[in-house]
This record gives structure tokens, C-alpha cells and sequence, in this order.
């Protein structure tokens, strides 16, 4: 498996991939120490979660340069990155034990009747490249603490990183099988869903990746969740703090080299204030400094794959062939590596790819509409349903409109971002489920009743 620097398009790193004989053994070493993981005290894997987040500090400099190197994200944001995984292993750290607390119930006088949380068993985790470290901690600290154990199948292109994780539960002292990464390409995938021994997938990915994932756990009744990406929209409305609105909008578009499922991809404008949103958006958007990712000054580096690139320009240039408007940006650079300028597109018609599909790029599809009512009815025109930003002076406006928006988490004046403390998925073709926080740890687990007379 071959890892590709994508500012440079040099080879970076080969990888071994596993032999059938060893995907069997690693789910083999996956489902003994099951037996012995789920035993321990939750207390005892609290602690070794807590050792994980600090072997993660202790490494940061080395895990944030091979996520740049391998995938292109700005070494200031793969920092921040590995920090972000601490902080979700403290938190699961700390809070594991309420999150599972048995659940008491209402019940016949003289019986007791409560819910209790038990492990699956090896949970399959299928992860994408964007956020390399953290949406496999995202799924790991939560899952394992609660007594599974976890099998990555991490991206192709990100084969390092791969092994990174791995070396970081051990290092933190976990036993040999509580997180191992299987190091196959996506046509393995199904017969490892199908194996007795792996009871559940979750899945981070492109809608068919999930899709093919939801089909096969669905035959073989294993329990999924899928987090999909999405277009979320980023409402502007006539009484916008514009300046928070301009810089929030630029990193919630740019980010991760505008690389996020949860981007702010349609930005949605009142008429009262879209002429100099606009301007101030396309200046902020041309004024983001491109370049060498290793660079801490870089705001921008190259997409993670010419391949992607080549799609992401495809799909600007088929919606200005539909009639949008390039405002700034809107053709790959002329330079070594995968560099594609931030873009606004306004006047953008209806069914182009810019208003339909995900832009997983830094492209910004901007609306104009005349009132609220119409900034909502255009943010819920998608079949995806993950995030939504409103941007209003009025906190009680905001809140109102966030309760019409057809998404699994909406923020007012604030950027949509995951937090471990906070639930996080999405709805229609943006997946099911929810990560992180109560909801997150719970999602596989047992929630075995108990009915004592
Ligand atoms: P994919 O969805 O193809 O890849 C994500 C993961 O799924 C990888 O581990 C991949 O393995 C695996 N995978 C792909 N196809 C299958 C399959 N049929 N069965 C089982 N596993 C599969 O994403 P891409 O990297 O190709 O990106 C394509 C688009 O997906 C992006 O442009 C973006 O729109 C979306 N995307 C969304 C993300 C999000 O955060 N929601 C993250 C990444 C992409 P392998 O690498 O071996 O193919």
C-alpha cells in the first residue's frame, strides 16, 4: 500500500498488505481478547484511555507531520488535530462511567427494572482519509472504553497513519487486540462485515461507500452507523455581525483544505446584506495563503489526491457551464501537486453540481435569497441533512429558525464543528447514528434489560 505525498507526488512510504492469513488472525486475536477486555473494570480501561491521550500529546509533532505528509492538511491543523484526539480520549476518560450508567425504570411495585450497557464485541470501523487520527478516535475511545474491541480499515491513502493508531494503543498499554488495523483495500471489506466474529460497523465515507457498507452489515444483522459528509448550508441573515460572519465563513469553508463533511458548503445570504458579504467573502477567499503544507503560514494545501482534484473541478466547471459565476478562484493551480484555489461561485442555477452534490473542496456555492423564511426553505433543499450554521444579531431568531433546518446538529453563530461532548451525525443521505458524547458511546453497545421480581 503505497503512501503519496500529494504537495510533491512523491511516494512516500510502501506498506504491506495483510494476506487473508492475517485479516483471520488479527480477527481471531480481535475476538479472544473480547473475552478478556469486556471483563475489565471500566475504571481500568477509563485509565488506559487517559494513557492514550497521552501518548498522543507526547507524539504530537511526529503524528501531525505524517498526517500532512500523507494526506496534505496544514501541519498547524494536524497539530491541532492530535490534540483534538486527547482532548476526546480525557473526556471518555472522565466521563465514560456516566455515559453507562444503568438506566432505572418505572416498574411494578416490588420489582426493580433497569437497562444495563454491554460491550458487542469487535466493532469494524471504516475511515476516511480527511481527518486521518481523528475520526478514528472519534469511534475508538468511545467504543473501546465501552468493553469492545476495534478493527480499523482506514483509507488506502493513508496507510501510516494507520499504523501510527495502532502503535498508539499499545503504547498506552492496551492489550494486543483491543484496537489492531487491517490493512486491506476496500474489496476486503465485505467479508470481513460478514465474519461471525465482527458485530457491528461504523462507517465515515462518500454515500457509496456507506451505502455498499449498510447493505452487507444489513444482510448479515449488524448494527451501522454512517456519517456520510454533507452541503451544509451557512445562513447569513440581514442582521449578521458581517465581520464574524466573513471569517467564520472562510475557515468553515477552507478548513482541512475544504476537506470536511461538516464545511459550510451553500452559503445562503439576505439580499439586505449580499452584495458586500460577497465582496468581503471573495477577498477573504483570495487572500488565503496556498502553499507548502509543512508550512506553519499555509492556510491552504494541496487537495489529498489528483483524482479527487480532477472531480472537485469537474464539478465547478459543469456549474458554470450551467450558469454560475466564478467570483474568485475556479481552476487547479499550475504548480507540482494537488492545488486547488479557493472558489466562490455565485448565481448558482438549480440542479448543478454546486447545488446538488457535496463539494469536498474549498468551493463555496453562494445563494441570495430576500427573507428568513426563504433562507430556510433553500438550507433544507438537499438530500443531506449533517450540519447548519445561522448567522443573526437576534439569539432568539437563530434558535427559532435552527428548529425548522433539516440537519442533526445546527449552530447559531458559531461554525458546525464536532466536540466530544457534544452528539454529532447526520440525516437523510448524510447517514444515521450519532457519534461522540452519551449518545455516541451508546451506540454499540448491549442495552440489556434486567427484571428482578
Ligand atoms: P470513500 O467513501 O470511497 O472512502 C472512505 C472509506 O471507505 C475508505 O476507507 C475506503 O477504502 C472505504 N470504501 C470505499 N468504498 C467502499 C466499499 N464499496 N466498501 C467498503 N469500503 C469502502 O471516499 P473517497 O476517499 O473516495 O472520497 C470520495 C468522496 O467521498 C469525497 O469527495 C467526499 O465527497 C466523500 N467523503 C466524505 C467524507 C466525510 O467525512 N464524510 C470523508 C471522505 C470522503 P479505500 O480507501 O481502500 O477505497
Amino acid at each position: 500500500m503505497d503512501s503519496v505525498n500529494p504537495a510533491t507526488g512523491e511516494r512516500i512510504g510502501t506498506y504491506e498488505a495483510d494476506s487473508t492469513a492475517v485479516v483471520e488472525s488479527k480477527l481471531e486475536t480481535a475476538a479472544e481478547t473480547f473475552v478478556e477486555w469486556r471483563e475489565r473494570p471500566l475504571r481500568e480501561r477509563e485509565e488506559l484511555l487517559a494513557a492514550a491521550g497521552d501518548v498522543l500529546r507526547e507524539n504530537e509533532e511526529r503524528y501531525a507531520t505524517l498526517m500532512t505528509r500523507e494526506m496534505g492538511k496544514p501541519i498547524s491543523q494536524a497539530r491541532a488535530e492530535v490534540q483534538k484526539c486527547a482532548w476526546a480520549c480525557d473526556h471518555y476518560a472522565e466521563y465514560a462511567s456516566a455515559y453507562l450508567e444503568p438506566e432505572h425504570h418505572p416498574s411494578p411495585p416490588g420489582t426493580k427494572v433497569k437497562t444495563v450497557h454491554e460491550p458487542l464485541g469487535p466493532v469494524l470501523a471504516v475511515m476516511p482519509w480527511n481527518y486521518p487520527f481523528w475520526q478514528v478516535i472519534r469511534f475508538a475511545a468511545p467504543y473501546i472504553t465501552a468493553g469492545n474491541v476495534g478493527l480499523l480499515k482506514h483509507a488506502s491513502n493513508v496507510p501510516g497513519c494507520a499504523q501510527a493508531l495502532e502503535e498508539v494503543f499499545l503504547e498506552a498499554g492496551y492489550p494486543e487486540g483491543a484496537f489492531q488495523s487491517l490493512m486491506v483495500g476496500s474489496e476486503k471489506v465485505d467479508s470481513v462485515i460478514e465474519d461471525d466474529r465482527v458485530r457491528a460497523v461504523t462507517l465515515t465515507g462518500s454515500g457509496p461507500a456507506g451505502r455498499a457498507v449498510a447493505e452487507t452489515a444489513g444482510k448479515n444483522l449488524k448494527k451501522t452507523v454512517l456519517e456520510l459528509g454533507g452541503s451544509d448550508p451557512f445562513i447569513v441573515l440581514d442582521d449578521a455581525d458581517l465581520d464574524a460572519a466573513v471569517e467564520t465563513g472562510v475557515l468553515a469553508r477552507n478548513q482541512n483544505n475544504g476537506q470536511s463533511c461538516i464545511a459550510a458548503k451553500r452559503f445562503i445570504v439576505h439580499e439586505a446584506v449580499y452584495e458586500t458579504y460577497v465582496d468581503r467573502l471573495v477577498s477573504a477567499f483570495a487572500d488565503q495563503t496556498i502553499g507548502d503544507p509543512m508550512d506553519t503560514e499555509t492556510d491552504i494545501g494541496p487537495q489529498a489526491d489528483p483524482d479527487l482534484m480532477a472531480g472537485l473541478h469537474e464539478q465547478v466547471t459543469a456549474s458554470v457551464e450551467a450558469g454560475a459565476t466564478v467570483r474568485t478562484g475556479g481552476e487547479p493551480l499550475d504548480r507540482t501537486g494537488a492545488y486547488y484555489p479557493p472558489t466562490v461561485l455565485t448565481d448558482i442555477p438549480a440542479g448543478c453540481p454546486a447545488d446538488t452534490e457535496e463539494l469536498f473542496g474549498p468551493v463555496a456555492a453562494v445563494y441570495k435569497v430576500s427573507d428568513a423564511e426563504e433562507a430556510v426553505d433553500v438550507a433544507n433543499d438537499t438530500r443531506f441533512g449533517l450540519g447548519a450554521s445561522i448567522w443573526t444579531a437576534d439569539r432568539e431568531r437563530g434558535e427559532r429558525l435552527a428548529n425548522r433546518i433539516d440537519a442533526g446538529c445546527v449552530y447559531v453563530n458559531q461554525l458546525t464543528k464536532s466536540d466530544p461532548r457534544v452528539p454529532f451525525g447526520g440525516i437523510g443521505d448524510s447517514g444515521y447514528g450519532r457519534e461522540l458524547s452519551g449518545p455516541g458511546i451508546r451506540e454499540f453497545v448491549n442495552r440489556k434489560t434486567v427484571w428482578v421480581e
